[in-house]
């Protein structure tokens, strides 16, 4: 590719093209894994709409492998790729709230910090993860399972359309009525259609959980697992609670005497009325006290944002997961073992429901892979720090 060709691109772009030469391009190929190392030809931060348009197009011209990078959190590096284009989404993070309607509308690059923040001063809220640092772009056309999904069911449950760019540079909207199939598609099926440029989702009136996890020594993990998995499927749909086998982190707000144990636990949230919320605790509270109970009053955001600082940006990560429909004696002993030796408080074992709202969308049509599974497990490990953490 000769430098006039290169030129070319740059000059059709509001956002920044960065090269290989350029001081920023290290920085700007790191996504979230540390194990990730590409190397791209070229990346286009693209400012709006019309730079996508043109990077696509670009990419097409010149038979370029292109990648598309929202909040470059996926563990496998899809955001970034080497001798290709990447298509980086990042400066559109706009978000807009409309809240007579209880619609969002968010940049194909936007973080669900952006999403949070900007509902939260509406007392509104779009069911996405547990950590605010990953991208709209990837969790939503994953699927996006989190704290509100029983209650609201998954992400692409949420989204009433999008606007994109297809590989042939057209820009087309895609919603239930106008462009059906490509609506479908996008509820599940990753990146593989188009580069998404704006999300619309519908929202709801959530502004204070009551929320927070509950942690009990490892050895009672079969009982407190045994008891879940039955509690969790009756348990009133505002109520989520995903189980974790974790290490507990040396600092507060976790007390002393807990510091670097193995326990396992729940991370509770009840989105429906305050008022009812103690009440859906009772059994819970009734069934084992915890070592550890830090369930109470907390503002949407802030719970979202609870656990970004143990998932930094950086380490070498390494991820597995899996949908499953029934957690058999077997799969809890499985896990009990596997659980009790996790090396470091980066080592990690969550169970995600998937029942409540998210199973009863009969409206829904995805391309999910996964369904009608009732669990997602989701192992991850992290080891050495090779580069300072950064928040992306
Ligand atoms: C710390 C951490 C916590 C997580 N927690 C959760 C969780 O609670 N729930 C959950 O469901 N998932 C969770 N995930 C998984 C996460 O949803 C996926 O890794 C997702 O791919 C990340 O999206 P991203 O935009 O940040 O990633 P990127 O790496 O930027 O993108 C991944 C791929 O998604 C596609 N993509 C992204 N944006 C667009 C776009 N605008 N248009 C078209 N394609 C696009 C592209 O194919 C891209 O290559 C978590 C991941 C991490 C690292």
């Amino acid at each position: 590719m000769t430098d006039s060709t290169v030129a070319t691109l740059k000059a059709s772009l509001r956002g920044d093209l960065i090269t290989p030469s350029d001081s920023g391009y290290d920085e700007a190929r790191k996504v979230y894994n540390g194990m990730i190392d590409r190397r791209p030809k070229l990346i286009a931060r693209c400012a709006d709409v019309a730079d996508v348009i043109a990077a696509v197009n670009f990419a097409r011209d010149n038979k370029m492998v292109v990648s598309i990078r929202g909040g470059g959190h996926n563990a496998g590096g899809l955001g970034v790729c080497d001798g290709g284009l990447v298509i980086d989404l990042s400066p559109m993070r706009y978000v807009r709230v409309d809240p007579k309607k209880k619609t969002v509308i968010a940049g194909g690059g936007a973080l669900w910090a952006d999403v949070d923040h900007a509902t939260h001063a509406f007392g509104l809220a779009v069911p996405a993860g547990i950590i605010s640092t990953t991208g709209v772009g990837g969790l939503t056309l994953g699927g996006g399972i989190g704290h509100l999904t029983r209650n609201y069911g998954l992400t692409i449950d949420n989204m009433l359309g999008v606007e994109m760019v297809l590989a042939n540079g057209k820009f087309v909207t895609a919603t239930a009525k106008e462009n059906p199939d490509l609506f479908w598609a996008v509820r599940g099926g990753g990146g593989n259609f188009g580069v998404v440029t704006s999300f619309l989702f519908k929202a709801h009136d959530v502004h204070t959980n009551y929320a927070g996890p509950m942690l009990w020594h490892i050895e009672e993990s079969v009982d407190i697992l045994k008891w879940y998995r039955t509690f969790i499927t009756k348990a009133p749909r505002e109520l989520n609670g995903f189980f974790a086998f974790l290490v507990v982190p040396p600092g507060p707000p976790f007390p002393e005497h807990l510091h670097n144990k193995k326990m396992c636990g729940v991370v509770w949230c009840y989105s429906g009325s305050l008022k009812k919320a103690e009440k859906a605790f009772k059994p819970i509270r009734a069934f084992r006290k915890p070592a550890l109970d830090m369930v109470g009053p907390i503002p949407h955001p802030m719970l979202q944002g609870m656990f970004d600082a143990l998932y930094v940006p950086g380490l070498q990560w390494y991820w597995k997961a899996d949908f499953v429909h029934e957690l058999s004696d077997e799969a809890i002993t499985q896990h009990v073992m596997h659980g009790s030796r996790m090396p470091t408080m980066f080592s990690t074992m969550h169970l995600y429901p998937i029942d409540g709202a998210a199973s009863r969308c009969p409206r829904c049509r995805r391309s999910i892979t996964g369904r009608p599974a009732r669990w997602r497990t989701s192992t991850r490990c992290a080891r050495t720090i090779v580069r300072p953490p950064r928040l992306i």
